[in-house]
């Protein structure tokens, strides 16, 4: 009898009632379930590893003879069953924590043995535990597994082994079941997919290398084509989106222009056209304006700002944390000293002010309106809000994204990423809107040098410190994050701080910043630093973001093998602001991973955003890259954006070209295509972005 898909996983031979219970913890429910439940590794069993080639974790396929078996008990540990088989060039030990006489009554010593699975370390030693097995020669019994070369690996909970899963496959595949084509005839052929039914089959049960590299291939396209699909519409979405057609009145931006203490570089130039064409069309501007750390972003959305007041409008910039906002806000009302537009700051809390400033914003006695979060609360209400600025720094969600642009009728909207986004990332992420990228940094940049070093040679460091600090330069320490609590992080800030005043620096003007201060005594730290009345400032990482102080030229980094690599970038941006040479040095602590050593050799190495960023997503993978679980990245089944970048170009491209044709998927060859997206993705579609 045919399998239905739909059908309930218990019913399949080899599950039952108690089976189907671990089945469910793996989100599997149905047949479909569990076909769409991919392996995450084949066992190869052409390629016999000798035992002292294998390492921790490899999976593995071990031809061997039997030595000796039986229960070993003892006082603090689990009992258990060991197996121990050589190859004559090793010995290996194989675990059960649970037998049955069955088990027990298959070995034989001196039998060859076929073993399977992951290398682990148990009790200092490398093992597997719950291997599968085989005996060589005994393709007996009609074990179906037992005559093919490739045994899929499944990411599986307590209680399920491959074995089991493998048996569950293996019936379902036994049995007939009908399955539905999700992609189009004419993409399967260009692009060289295999069918659905056949790649199903062909990714559990692979008789060859190529039969897994071209079954992923199918369902890693499908994956990426689909998302695109989506961002393809909601960028044709937005481009047809009725907006605001603002004017060209050379203003409050010429006022800008003429009183601008430098020129802007060419790739500021471009970007600025990019965006004041969209903001000239009758169309709402969607826009990513990214540029690596001291690109210039902020003077660009300034710009842009400007003309959305001369057109009449308000705007406002959102911010992912007070200091930023803070920063935004000076950096902000310097540039406008002469200039006939009002700024107002808006942060959490209650204090004196607020409710004012809120009733100017109301009616629109404020032109620019800078904060964090605090502004999509309900209270603050824009006259006419006709540009959003979102800073996102990877930290905001979607949906906050979307509340402040409701804020206005059709604002224009520009979403600004502090330190680059690798492209297959942004595609992924950012797929829907434009993109602009600054990637030119201002002429007279000098390279920052940068150095990684043991604690051991801090007090030479500290000596060069205060030879750059009598030539009048400033620094910056910044103590790192320690997992166990925030107070320890704070206690790592004060310490240092307490401990380098009394000692090394007790000559100098010394103060320290964290998280915990409140708003105006962080203000007066960062206004005393940048006015020069402060030499060297020692803080948590609560500096990471947008500082500006030219004149500082030193960055220490403690404990430098703690830090994510873009967030080192980002960090290392608060030196190099001026002309002057400028120095990061990261004081390492061991033990450094090897990860952590390829970062800190990544820093030393370039001062390149784009290319940074690279390297850290590549390090850290999609999820962990932004740092937050809400940031509209989507979690995939089998794609892996970084290691599958060039069939999400493809995919992407042919996304594009579909929904151009036919936004509404309704001609006869993309059927299955609207059957599937209506079913999947109209839902998400409505979340996306802003
Ligand atoms: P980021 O892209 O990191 O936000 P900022 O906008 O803060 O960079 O700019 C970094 C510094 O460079 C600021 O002091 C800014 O005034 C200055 N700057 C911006 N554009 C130019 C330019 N074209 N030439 C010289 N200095 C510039
Ligand atoms: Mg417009």
């Amino acid at each position: 009898m045919p399998f239905n898909l739909k059908d309930n996983i218990q019913y399949v031979p080899g599950v039952g009632p108690k089976r189907a219970k671990l089945l469910h913890h793996l989100g599997i429910n149905t047949i479909q379930d569990i076909l769409f439940y991919f392996p995450r590794d084949y066992i190869n069993k052409i390629i016999n590893k000798r035992i002292v080639d294998l390492k921790i974790n490899d999976i593995a396929s071990i031809k061997a003879k039997i030595i000796s078996f039986g229960y070993v008990t003892h006082k603090y540990k689990r009992p258990r069953f060991q197996l121990i088989i050589s190859d004559g060039w090793g010995y290996l030990t194989c675990i059960w924590f649970k037998t049955t006489p069955w088990l027990e009554k298959q070995f034989e010593i001196g039998k060859e043995i076929i073993v399977l699975g992951r290398l682990k370390y148990y009790h200092n030693r490398l093992c597997i535990i719950h291997p599968d097995f085989e005996f060589v020669g005994s393709k007996a019994k009609g074990s179906f597994w037992a005559g093919q070369n490739y045994l899929p690996v499944y990411p599986l909970t307590e209680g399920l082994t491959n074995k089991i899963f493998r048996k569950i496959i293996f019936n379902i595949f036994k049995s007939e079941f009908n399955i539905l084509e999700t992609l189009p005839e004419y993409i399967l052929k260009n692009q060289n997919l295999l069918p659905i039914k056949l790649a199903l089959k062909k990714i559990h049960i692979p008789d060859t290398q190529d039969d897994i590299a071209s079954s992923r291939k199918r369902f890693i396209f499908e994956e990426l084509f689909y998302l695109q699909l989506m961002l393809a519409r909601r960028k044709t979405h937005w481009s047809k989106a009725e907006g605001i057609s603002m004017q060209i009145r050379k203003t409050f931006t010429t006022q800008l222009k003429n009183k601008l203490p430098f020129n802007l570089t060419a790739a500021q130039k471009k970007v600025l056209n990019e965006i004041v064409k969209d903001m000239k069309s009758p169309y709402q501007m969607n826009r990513l304006l990214q540029g690596d750390v001291g690109s210039g972003k902020t003077i660009i959305v300034l710009f842009v700002m400007l003309l959305a007041i001369e057109n009449g409008f308000q705007a406002a910039i959102m911010a992912p944390t007070e200091i930023l906002a803070t920063q935004h806000y000076f950096a902000i009302r310097e540039f406008l000293k002469g200039i006939d537009v009002k700024i107002g700051l808006l942060l959490g809390g209650n204090y004196k002010g607020k409710k004012r400033l809120k009733n100017d914003i109301l009616e629109g006695e404020i032109d620019i309106v800078i904060g964090t979060h605090s502004l999509i609360q309900k209270d603050v209400i824009f006259r006419k809000l006709g540009i959003v600025i979102i800073d996102e720094q990877h930290r905001f969600g979607v949906i906050q994204r979307l509340s402040l642009s409701q804020k206005g009728q059709v604002p224009d909207k520009i979403v600004m990423s502090a330190t680059p986004i690798p492209r297959s990332l942004a595609l992924t992420v950012y797929g829907d809107l434009d993109i602009s990228i600054i990637d030119e940094l201002p002429p007279n940049r000098k390279e920052i040098y940068t150095s990684w070093i043991s604690r051991e040679k801090k007090p030479q460091v500290y000596d060069f410190i205060k030879k750059e600090i009598s030539k009048g330069r400033q620094v910056y320490i910044v103590c790192p994050l320690v997992e166990e609590s925030e107070k320890s992080y704070l206690r790592d800030a004060t310490n240092t701080y307490e401990k380098l005043k009394n000692s090394v620096f007790n000559n100098h003007r010394l103060a320290l910043l964290h998280g915990r201060m409140t708003n105006q005594e962080k203000d007066e730290i960062m206004h005393d630093f940048k006015d020069g009345k402060i030499d060297m400032l020692i803080s948590t990482t609560v500096i990471e973001v947008g500082i500006d102080v030219p004149n500082a030229t030193i960055m220490m980094i403690e404990h430098a093998e703690r830090f994510g690599l873009s967030q080192l970038h980002q960090l290392r941006g608060r030196v190099g602001r001026g002309a002057i040479k400028s120095y990061c040095i990261l004081v390492a602590y061991e033990p450094i991973s090897e990860e952590a050593l390829l970062r800190l050799n990544t820093m030393k190495e370039t001062n390149d955003g784009f290319k940074i960023s690279e390297i850290d997503l590549e390090i850290r993978g999609p999820g962990e890259f932004f740092g937050t679980e809400q940031s509209g990245i989507p979690k995939f089944r089998i794609a892996n954006i970084v290691r599958d970048r060039q069939v999400l170009e493809t995919a992407r491209k042919i996304a594009f070209d579909v929904i151009s044709e036919d936004y509404d998927l309704i001609l006869g060859k993309n059927i299955l295509l609207q059957e599937k997206y209506k079913k999947d993705y109209i839902q998400k579609e409505r979340l996306f972005s802003f």
